[in-house]
């Protein structure tokens, strides 16, 4: 009673509020929503990319105690709105070039309302054929565009990360039970020894999987690289059917890929497991210009790239594909009585998770709407982008530091101390956005182009920015 006294009070019919009514409870907030979603993305064309900082500051309102009582959830929204809105990062306007960040696509926007108001829970046939069936379609397409083996399956996760997470948990599952050892029962405590084999610019994020995975962060054998992070393939180390090799297709500094064609068929003839993280880079098979960089990565035995990096697909995206998915499935699926399945692919038998949302609807709608023709253009504009920004940089004096063989550039503007400088005022300028990271030794500003919304415009007012914000310091 008390409650309800409350929300009375507060001008809320309490009756909307805690109980199923007449009337849909979903049509005025979701009409609120789009109307603040349509506003908010054509302000962000013109808005600072990063927020001010009384933006910023602001949000403190929203952070207070735990409210005791109800809200409607028009006002929830609005308050999101009006004080969440102006301290995001506007991502999706085509002058972000920060990480490797796309934007996300129409269609993946879209599906991803209609998915939230499906509320499907993706993680068996019984509860989401639509999920189920879709993400085993988005697998096959994403292992096409990718050109990939036939008969090669996977999961769809929350990004590279855990993609490469579930894919060396398959090799973790193949390698072991080549031993006679039962590593999903028996752990690894008292089991023989692994050797992870790795190059020296491997993405921090593929130690943490492996970490998680018990393998440990730094015991990894690192192999040396060349100026653009690449494995000297001149450089392995012996292996064997006790080694996972770690390849990467698209260093998150330069965009350089492993020389997988000279190395895979070694490694694999030696009887390791080859695994690649391709969070982006992976992706440049979708294009006839730019297949040849992927060339041999084919050969290996699992992958992991990212939906929500090249592809456009608005977060969270990520995908791990195994060549001999039974080995995945080994290392993932879970028995108990009231999982009585059927012959069908069951999602939650792939992946790490169980109950999951249905975020291979997201993909498939992604991929649906760009086709192969339409993810080739994708990067074959990122990329020329990228040269853009390369040549107007150089000709105005400052050094790129990378051969820019794809989206990556990475800009030195003079010293370490210059170059930072001139970073932190093309951030507090906000005609773009761009990041700082240190590569082999040399501070620089890293673009990196990967959204489909940057147009040639965009580039030429970024580049005006960035090289009148660096003339002037
Ligand atoms: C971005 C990236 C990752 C991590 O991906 P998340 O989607 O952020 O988890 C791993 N490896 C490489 C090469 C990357 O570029």
């Amino acid at each position: 009673m008390a409650m309800l006294h409350s929300a009375m009070s507060s001008g809320i019919s309490p009756v909307s509020i805690l109980t199923q009514t007449s009337f849909d409870p979903y049509e005025p907030v979701l009409r609120q929503a789009l109307g603040d979603a349509l506003r908010y993305l054509k302000e962000i064309e013109e808005r600072a990319v990063r927020p001010d900082a009384a933006a910023v500051a602001q949000l403190e309102q929203m952070c207070g105690a735990l409210p005791e009582w109800p809200e409607a959830p028009e006002a929830v929204l609005e308050e999101l709105d009006t004080l969440g809105s102006p301290a995001t990062v506007a991502k999706n306007n085509g002058r972000y070039f920060g990480f490797v960040n796309g934007g996300c696509l129409p269609a993946a926007m879209g599906a991803a309302w209609l998915v939230t108001a499906w509320d499907q829970n993706a993680s068996f046939q019984v509860q989401s054929p639509v999920a189920a069936a879709l993400e085993e379609t988005a697998l096959e397409w994403t292992r096409q565009m990718l050109g990939l083996p036939q008969g090669t399956g996977g999961a769809v996760v929350t990004g590279a990360t855990m993609a490469n997470f579930t894919a060396l948990a398959a090799a973790r599952h193949a390698l072991y039970t080549r031993m006679g050892w039962d590593v999903e029962n028996d752990g690894l405590m008292g089991a023989p020894e692994l050797r992870v084999v790795v190059g020296e610019e491997a993405h921090p994020s593929l130690m943490k999987a492996l970490g998680l995975l018990g393998m440990g962060r730094s015991r990894v054998v690192r192999v040396p690289v060349d100026g653009q992070g690449r494995m000297r393939a001149d450089a392995l180390p012996r292996m064997d059917e006790r080694t996972i090799l770690c390849l990467q297709a698209g260093n998150v500094n330069t965009g350089g890929f492993d020389p997988a064609a000279a190395i895979v068929p070694v490694a694999r003839g030696a009887g390791a497991w080859v695994h690649v993280d391709g969070a982006f880079g992976l992706w440049a098979a979708a294009s006839p210009q730019y297949r040849h960089l992927v060339q041999g990565f084919e050969l290996a035995d699992s992958w992991a790239t990212d939906g929500h990096k090249w592809p456009n697909i608005g977060y969270d995206c990520g995908v791990a594909l195994v060549r001999e998915p039974a080995e995945l499935r080994a290392a993932m699926s879970i028995d108990a009585p009231y999982l009585v399945m059927g012959r069908q692919r069951e999602p939650a038998d792939y992946t790490p998770e169980f109950s999951r949302r249905a975020r291979g609807v997201e993909l498939w709608a992604g991929l649906r709407s760009l086709g192969r023709q339409g993810m080739a253009q994708l990067v074959e504009r990122t990329c020329a982008h990228a040269r853009r920004f390369a040549e107007a940089l150089h000709a105005a004096g400052f050094q790129i530091l990378n051969e820019v063989a794809i989206n990556q550039v990475l800009v030195s503007f003079g010293s370490k101390e210059k170059t930072l400088r001139t970073i932190a005022r093309i951030q507090q300028d906000g005609t773009c956005w761009c990041g700082s990271t240190v590569w082999q030794g040399r501070t620089a500003m890293r673009i990196s182009v990967s959204s489909w919304v940057t147009t040639e415009e965009d580039v030429e007012r970024s580049l005006a920015a960035m090289i009148r914000v660096a003339r002037e310091g």
